[in-house]
């Protein structure tokens, strides 16, 4: 399954050396899932298209990955500068969750590709029921959740099929989502360790499939769930951005920072960046924003004016609401025998626990992290910074013997993990905050019923394979929210009173702007996100064609 590997590309051709002097057709701000994917399909078709990314090109040649001769003074400024070479967002997230004030560095990704550089490549589909969110959580007090999304699951079945051809994914079909047009490669044979699990899975009576994976395989191939300097994994960089740019003529600004939209009653005129320390507007017919779920309602709310005193695009006044997160609980399954653990790692998935009676949960799938001492550690570290309570500043000073004794434990273990829907909040959300680091917070409240489903999924894997399997939990159904699979906070619908955007993403209230990243989300589903994001970026990419 080797293919070959593409000739680095040199960013400085697709810059353009004046791009505020021209009107461009559609201006891509955040070149991530959604941006690079809806940019590719209108570049494709003949479009104009710039992209703006505020962190760095990244696809080019990993070995002329350079510190930006801009760094600012100071050990913070030189650590940004580091975390953005390495594809993430520099600065830390300030918020307010259920286990107090917290300021930590979220999963998120930063430059060419957004976070889908340091993303694990599963990319699945949503399943039918997710279209109808209602359905499942009929009554939930407090909750804004909506009767149907505003598109159908067949509507997005050709974009999913288009998806994951794009994508290059491998996988076979989960049975109980089958689609026989899915476009799944055959996926290397399974190791010894997974395939065990797979054949006892099975005998349970469950149904578990090879996972859908995004790997243009390379011989030797690490499965990174990071950075890939060997271009080996499926991102939006490679896949998308690299193609609009090489073969579509498109062009793009990197290491620019989009400040605020500058628009009129029913049109934005411009775009406000920053470029080197350098401020310019940039002029198109369409403007594309893709910065993310915590980022694009926060470059709306800071475009407020005398025409939108309550921040751009935001009549509804649900712009940064809705603020969703996955909950996800990582677990270890031992086996009794010592057995091999070589082969694929992101190995296998399955959804039999993803409707329970009545009520959605979500979804158990293979992790893809080696069990070893520095990965243990890393996880405890960022576990400890997101929840700040007594027991982990127990762990604190012993987190090196706490991960060498987690690999000692784990010889014989397989690593899971749950994906478990989260219910839209009005009051979860992410705000204009000057004094926080990027000048945003969040505000998430752990509902309840959230507790109680993530810990009914691992009471129905333990009651499943329990009796078979030793199954310890890691985070025992406690500080597990999932902050890179954020969504939600510029929800779409048909009602403009209810939603942001309307069914084809375009803002309600202005004629030339679609907003194609998470946020549009108005449910979190219990699977992973970026196949829908990607899926749905063509479908509007499309549209945007059609309209210029
Ligand atoms: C560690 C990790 C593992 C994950 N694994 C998976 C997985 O296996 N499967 C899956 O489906 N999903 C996974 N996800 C989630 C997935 O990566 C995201 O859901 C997806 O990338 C979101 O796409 P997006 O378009 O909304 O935003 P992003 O991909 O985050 O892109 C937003 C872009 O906008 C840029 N931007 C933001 N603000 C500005 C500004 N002001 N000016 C200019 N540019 C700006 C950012 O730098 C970024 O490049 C994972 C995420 C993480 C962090």
């Amino acid at each position: 399954m080797t293919t070959q590997s593409q000739p680095a590309v040199r960013i400085e051709d697709h810059i353009p050396a004046a791009p505020e002097a021209e009107e461009w057709d559609v201006v891509v701000l955040g070149a991530g899932m959604g941006g690079s994917t809806a940019g590719l399909e209108v570049a494709r078709r003949g479009g104009r298209v710039l992209f703006i990314e505020k962190g760095k090109f990244l696809h080019g040649d990993p070995l002329k990955r350079q510190i930006s001769p801009d760094v600012g003074e100071g050990e913070e400024a030189w650590a940004a500068e580091e975390r953005l070479i390495m594809g993430r967002w520099p600065l830390p997230v300030r918020g307010w969750s259920s286990f107090g004030d917290v300021e930590f560095y979220a999963p998120l990704g930063c430059g060419s590709g957004g976070s889908t550089i340091i993303y694990g490549a599963q990319l699945e589909r949503f399943a039918p029921s997710d279209f109808h969110p209602k359905e499942h959580f009929p009554d939930v007090p407090d909750a804004s959740v909506v009767e149907s999304w505003p598109i159908t699951y067949d509507e997005l079945v050709p974009y999913y099929r288009r998806a994951e051809a794009l994508f290059n994914i491998s996988g076979t079909p989960d049975p109980l989502n089958p689609d026989p047009e899915a476009v799944l490669r055959t996926p290397p044979p399974l190791g010894e360790r997974d395939q065990h699990l797979f054949d006892t899975f099975s005998e349970s009576g469950l149904h578990p499939y090879r996972s859908h994976v995004g790997y243009h395989k390379l011989d030797n191939c690490d499965e990174c769930l990071d950075l890939c300097l060997r271009n080996c994994k499926s991102d939006a960089g490679r896949d998308c951005l690299v193609p609009a740019l090489r073969e579509h003529g498109a062009s793009m600004l990197p290491e620019s920072e989009v400040l605020r939209f500058e628009a009129s009653r029913s049109r934005v005129e411009s775009v406000r960046i920053v470029r080197k320390g350098v401020e310019s507007s940039i002029r198109a017919k369409v403007f594309v924003l893709g910065a993310g779920s915590w980022g694009s309602p926060v470059l709306l709310l800071r475009s407020n004016s005398s025409e939108w005193p309550d921040g751009l695009a935001n009549s509804s006044g649900l712009v940064g609401r809705n603020l969703m997160l996955h909950t996800s609980d990582f677990m270890t399954i031992d086996q009794r025998e010592l057995r091999s653990e070589a082969g694929p790692r992101k190995s296998m998935a399955l959804s039999d626990f993803y409707i329970d009676g009545k009520e959605k949960l979500g979804t158990l799938q293979s992790v893809g992290l080696p069990l070893i001492a520095p990965f243990i550690r890393e996880y405890l570290r960022y576990a400890l910074e997101k929840d700040p309570r007594w027991w982990c500043r127990f762990v604190e000073p012993r987190l090196e013997t706490v991960a060498r004794i987690g690999e000692r434990l784990s010889r014989r273990a397989s690593l899971l993990s749950t994906i478990v829907e989260d219910l839209p909040y009005p009051d979860n959300r992410v705000q204009v905050d000057p004094s926080a680091p990027n000048g945003r917070s969040f505000t998430y409240t752990y509902p309840a019923e959230l507790a109680r489903r993530s810990r009914r999924l691992l009471k129905l894997v333990r009651g499943r394979l329990g009796r078979r399997y030793p199954l310890r939990v890691v985070t025992g159904g406690r500080n597990n929210l999932n902050y890179g699979h954020v969504c939600g906070t510029c929800r779409f619908g048909d009602d403009p009173a209810t939603s942001v955007l309307d069914r084809t993403n375009r803002a309600h209230d202005l004629d030339n702007l679609y907003l194609v990243d998470s946020s549009f989300f108005p449910s979190s589903g219990g699977i992973n996100p970026s196949l829908t994001i990607a899926a749905n970026a063509l479908r509007v990419g499309g549209i945007i064609h059609e309209r210029l």
